[in-house]
């Protein structure tokens, strides 16, 4: 046997003091399962990898993010109650809105985070981009998953509880009475959305818009 390879097993391998403490290792970790997350997302190339994250997140990490709203959910009329919900967690430290939304449609967020004595924060940033309007964050990493981040629409939410499409899309109009039986049973909190052909609309040829013919 070759005597390099057999001062090779006697060795035995030294500790050096420049080795990572245990924290330091965790904390890596933890960060770069952060970054093959945010990766997995789809925002490519890692130098910029954070500031993307906080041009998208209206200013905040990702891991800090409880909830999110996009402007389209932001513009309609009714508050969210994943919101409400999002806020009232003991890890909610504040909501962010982004600047570019109208008032007319923030203010509804605004006077329900001061209705539970949370801070919000209105942030304008031309950096900004993607499709958020708000966010309720933690100040420290809380790492919620993507699914439990977003909140689904009215029309996905009701498309899940086997609505169709046409009598999603006929809220705020009248609709014959087999489809309000249908909203009645299967999503009741949208009764308020819709209201019933009268005998006199229907003499008159009104269709309902909730399905086709
Ligand atoms: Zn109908």
């Amino acid at each position: 046997m070759p005597p390099e390879e057999q001062n090779g097993k006697q060795k035995t391998p030294a500790v050096t003091p420049e080795e990572p403490s245990i924290n330091e290792t965790a904390a890596w970790a933890a960060s770069h399962s952060a970054l093959e997350r945010t990766l997995q997302a789809g925002i490519h190339g890692a130098p910029e990898l954070r500031r993307d994250e906080k041009r998208y997140f209206l200013g905040e990490f990702r891991e800090r993010v409880l909830k999110v709203l996009t402007k389209k959910q932001m513009a309609e009329p009714e508050i969210y109650e994943e919101i409400r919900v999002a806020l009232t967690d003991p890890r909610a430290d504040k909501l962010i809105i982004d600047g570019s939304t109208p008032d007319r449609h923030n203010d509804k967020y605004e006077h329900l985070a001061a209705s539970l004595g949370k801070q919000s924060t209105t942030r304008r940033d031309s950096e900004f981009q993607g499709d958020l309007a708000l966010v309720v964050v933690s100040d420290q990493a809380v790492d919620v998953p993507d699914e439990e981040i977003r909140i689904k629409t009215r029309e996905e939410k009701l498309r899940d509880k086997g609505i169709p499409d046409l009598l999603i899309q006929a809220a705020g109009k009248k609709i014959c009475l087999n489809c309000y039986s249908l909203i009645q049973e299967k999503a009741p909190e949208e009764k308020g959305h819709y209201r019933v052909m009268s005998m006199l609309d229907r003499l008159f040829g009104e269709k309902c818009p909730g399905h086709e013919g």
